[in-house]
């Protein structure tokens, strides 16, 4: 039978999934309400690093046009300012990668052009959706986290914050040096915020993204409001003043001189993200069901990198269920979750343990951090699962089982 996909939106889940299904030569149409060229001159999107199980997906799709020797970095520094500061390094054991989304996406567009896929340009209202079911055996809505966001309903047992957990500044800097490994390097100030530092390909080469997860009613909340537009020289001092003070692993690489954002005033992004975990579909007036992908399915603060990897996962377990059904039914749709769910919502709570008990602190996770400094394995283990939360999420989701896997650890170091 030939099968006919519509899909909304162009971002990593509409595309890894649209990808995927021409190269099973399914006829697939996507809806987005932005062309190619336009996102040369738009605000950075994001910051996003792909990790190798989603560069190893890119491969096979034929779109990882980015080789990691190149562009990759190889593990994460951490940085933790407790009174006695702790710094200690974990292994990727594959790079990961990270490229500005405004030269990703045109890319994986054209390539799923080239490759026989449709583009509509045209922005789609909620009163379409209907109309499109109307036209496809299946209609996937990955429009991202702001639209349609009613049409699926909240999953309260995986929703547990209704407001934003941090207040983001984001941004492309040049005039950072490079770590002695090109990695990432995640930088811990108890009671005022995490930094995220990453190694990224922007439209003037390699460059350091800045992710300051700022702590809201902390001190460094100031760097989620404060316009860089308003006065350049001000907000550029402001925030060299933060970073010696908060993360001095990265200020100590920076030339005060050269450091600036990499083009212009488009490099940053500031603003906060309200985690949602929503059902995976929904039943139209019509009686037929979308699908939910990506943000849309789950969104996550950005703090540990999981929401596009996520994404891309979740596209793929749909693109192989759409390739070996003909029938997108709820037995259909029961099949995809449960594939995809795993993943998914472990992301999920990782991250939400994670915003929660970076500030919390409580005695378990202080030993966590504590036995992760001492012990380069753990390091490594931790590192390497970013790849795999569902692993993270069987340390973290008990004190039980964190305080188990240290103590498998600390035995190594006493060993
Ligand atoms: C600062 C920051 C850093 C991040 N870092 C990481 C990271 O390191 N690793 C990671 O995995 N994730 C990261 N993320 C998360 C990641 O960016 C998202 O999870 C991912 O991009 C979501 O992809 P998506 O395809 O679901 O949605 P989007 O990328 O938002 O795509 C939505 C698409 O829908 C289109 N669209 C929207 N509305 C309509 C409409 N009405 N009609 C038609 N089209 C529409 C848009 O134009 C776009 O094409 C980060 C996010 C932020 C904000």
């Amino acid at each position: 039978m030939s099968k006919h996909i519509g899909i909304v939106g162009a971002g990593a889940a509409g595309l890894h999934l649209g990808l995927y299904l021409r190269q099973h030569d399914i006829d697939v149409t996507i809806y987005t309400d932005r062309r190619p060229e336009a996102y040369q001159d738009i605000r950075l999107l994001n910051t996003v690093a792909h990790h190798s199980v989603t560069i190893a997906r890119e491969s096979d799709m034929d779109v990882n046009k980015w080789p990691v020797n190149e562009h990759g970095y190889y593990g994460h520094y951490y940085h933790v300012g407790t009174p006695t500061p702790l710094n200690f390094y974990g292994d990727l054991h594959q790079p990961s990668r990270a490229v500005d989304y405004r030269i990703y996406l045109p890319e994986l567009m054209n390539a799923f052009t080239d490759n026989g896929g449709k583009i509509v340009y045209e922005q789609i209202a909620a009163e379409d959706m209907e109309q499109l079911s109307e036209q496809y055996d299946l209609v996937v809505v990955c429009a991202g986290k702001y639209a349609f966001g009613e049409m699926f309903d909240t999953r309260e047992d995986a929703s547990p914050f209704k407001t934003p957990q941090r207040a983001l500044c984001v941004g492309l800097f040049k005039g950072i040096k490079e770590s002695p490994i090109r990695a990432v390097t995640m930088s811990f100030s108890p009671g005022a915020g995490e930094l995220i530092e990453i190694p990224t390909l922007s439209f003037d080469g390699m460059c350091t993204a800045l992710v300051l997860e700022n702590h809201i009613g902390g001190e460094l909340e100031v760097l989620s409001t404060t316009r860089y537009d308003d006065n350049p020289r001000a907000f550029l001092d402001l925030l060299l003043e933060k970073l010696h003070k908060h993360h001095p692993t990265v200020a100590e690489r920076i030339d005060p001189e050269e450091f600036d954002l990499v083009r212009d005033s488009n490099d940053i992004l500031q603003g906060r993200v309200t985690p949602v975990y929503r059902k995976g579909s929904a039943r139209l007036s019509n009686g037929k069901s979308v699908v939910a992908l990506g943000d849309m399915l789950a969104t996550v603060d950005p703090v540990l990198g999981q929401g596009a990897n996520m994404a891309s996962h979740g596209a793929r377990v749909l693109g192989e269920e759409i390739v070996s059904n003909d029938v997108f039914d709820d037995r259909f749709i029961e099949h995809v979750e449960r594939r995809r769910e795993d993943r998914t919502i472990c992301a999920t709570r990782w991250t939400n343990y994670m915003l929660k008990n970076l500030q919390e602190l409580p005695p378990e996770f202080q030993q966590f951090i504590g036995t992760l400094s001492q012990s380069r394995a753990m390091a490594d283990e931790f590192t390497d699962n970013f790849n795999y939360p569902e692993k993270q999420w069987d340390y973290f989701s008990s004190p039980e089982r964190l305080l188990e896997w240290c103590q498998k650890y600390a035995q190594g170091i006493a060993a």
